[in-house]
């Protein structure tokens, strides 16, 4: 029978999510021999696809660029006989056996699920940032920064990301001036001498961005000295948000527990409130949020999921040799 558009298709673990949380739990499926499918969302791949190089993933004594190791991950996992659907997920039904899963208008059926879709750049929330987000507002240098060559941009934050971004944009800028709304940042220390001892990168501390400025173009950043309350312009064409991330959780609303920012809790590991669905990477931790914690939560969420598959399968024969 020819399969529609909306065949149900069973599977045994279905992953939802593609970053390296996402990819380790499947090379765990795929090398168990369970069918599983990846929903790896319509730019597959998480973060990693925005960053630059990676140095800190083991077995990369030279590093390597994040593109080129979720390449790498997928092709590891596409090579066990996973299935990937590029698509994002429209909707979930988790109340009911089996679970469902909805994605690209169609409809999937598995018998355990593993939540990993990470999390998502946050913004300032500012409407200006909105009304010119893609005019010269960006979250991703590595996406962005080669259209301002020689050109003035501001980076907002002080974490990892921003620093990373900021070290990455002076290849292309003219100068890059980092606003962070304390005098103390919160970036690996590697990061903050380099940022710090970088010519082209100057620190603007204790402020915070009220406004965008330009119509149509960004032309500069209003800010607020957060000390003296005092206000001033800093003249730039590109502004480049990196104040960290939100989880990407919108479909599981109601389906799992999630806290009150929206990550999915888990319990025991890798479990989420309801059974046969498990969680990995991103969407749950807020603490660690590296590649390299989210592939090994990956991994014990396959092995969490194969062990509750394998628990269902002994209930089932017991049932029947009642
Ligand atoms: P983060 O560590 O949470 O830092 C966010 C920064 O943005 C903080 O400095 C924060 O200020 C500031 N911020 C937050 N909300 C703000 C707002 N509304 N307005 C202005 N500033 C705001 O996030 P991240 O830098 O994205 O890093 C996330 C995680 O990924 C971290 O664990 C980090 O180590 C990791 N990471 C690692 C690498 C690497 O190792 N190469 C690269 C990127 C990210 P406060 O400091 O005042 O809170």
């Amino acid at each position: 029978m020819e399969e529609s558009e909306n065949t149900i298709t069973d599977y045994d673990i279905i992953i939802i999510g593609s970053g390296p949380a996402g990819l380790t739990a499947a090379i765990y499926a795929g090398r168990a021999l369970v069918k599983t499918l990846v929903v790896g969302g319509r730019l597959p791949g998480g973060q990693l696809m925005l960053t630059s190089e990676v140095e800190n993933f083991p077995g990369f004594s030279k590093g390597v660029q994040g593109q080129e190791l979720m390449q790498e991950i997928r092709e590891q996992a596409e090579r066990f006989g996973v299935e990937m659907q590029d698509q994002d997920v429209d909707s979930v039904e988790f109340s009911r056996k089996p679970l469902r899963v909805v994605a690209g208008g169609r409809e999937y059926s598995t018998k355990a699920a593993i939540i990993a879709t990470g999390s998502s750049a946050k913004w300032l929330g500012i409407p200006s940032e909105e009304k010119l987000r893609g005019r010269g507002v960006s979250s991703c240098a590595t996406c962005d920064g080669y259209f301002f060559k020689e050109r003035r941009v501001v980076v907002i934050g002080g974490g990892d990301t921003a620093l990373e971004e900021a070290l990455f944009l002076t290849k292309y800028a003219s100068e890059v001036a980092v606003i962070h709304r304390r005098n103390q940042l919160r970036g690996s220390k590697i990061l903050q001498n380099r940022a710090l001892n970088n010519k082209k990168i100057r620190f603007i501390w204790n402020s915070t961005v009220e406004e965008v400025l330009g119509q149509g173009k960004v032309e500069g950043v209003r800010v607020k000295n957060a000390k003296t309350g005092e206000t001033s312009i800093v003249p730039c064409d590109g502004v480049f948000v990196a104040i960290g991330f939100q989880p990407n959780t919108k479909v599981f609303q109601g389906q799992v527990q999630l806290d009150e920012k929206g990550y999915v809790i888990s319990a025991q590991g890798t479990e989420t409130s309801l059974k046969g669905v498990f969680v990995a990477g991103d969407v749950r931790d807020h603490k660690y949020r590296q590649a390299v914690t989210a592939a090994g939560e990956g991994c014990k969420a396959a092995i969490d999921a194969l062990a509750y598959l394998d628990e269902q399968k002994e209930i089932t024969v017991a049932a029947r040799e009642k």
